[in-house]
């Protein structure tokens, strides 16, 4: 089981994607790493106020660098494919 920052971040990260208020992670998709030539952090973080497909995002969303719960950074503590919500997405 992978660790996370809290149990906060954790029951958001959890929830069905259209809930409200839940938080993300994705991993860049490798098209735009090879474009980019992108070799920093591979993952984002964000809030969003639910949606149904990520590439269809209607909603506000919010990047995060830091857990609004116990203020970890983010990018220490998800570096694992194991942590990612969405593939399906163009960025
Ligand atoms: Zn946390």
């Amino acid at each position: 089981m992978e660790k996370f920052c809290c149990d906060n971040f954790r029951f958001r990260h959890s929830g069905d994607s259209r809930m409200g208020l839940n938080f993300r992670i994705i991993k860049l998709s490798p098209e735009f790493i090879l474009r980019a030539k992108y070799k920093g952090n591979l993952y984002r973080y964000f809030i969003s106020e639910g949606y149904e497909k990520l590439d269809e995002l209607k909603t506000q969303f919010i990047f995060m660098e830091f857990c609004p719960y116990c203020g970890k950074e983010l990018k220490k503590v998800y570096q694992s494919d194991a942590f990612v919500n969405e593939t399906n997405h163009g960025f």
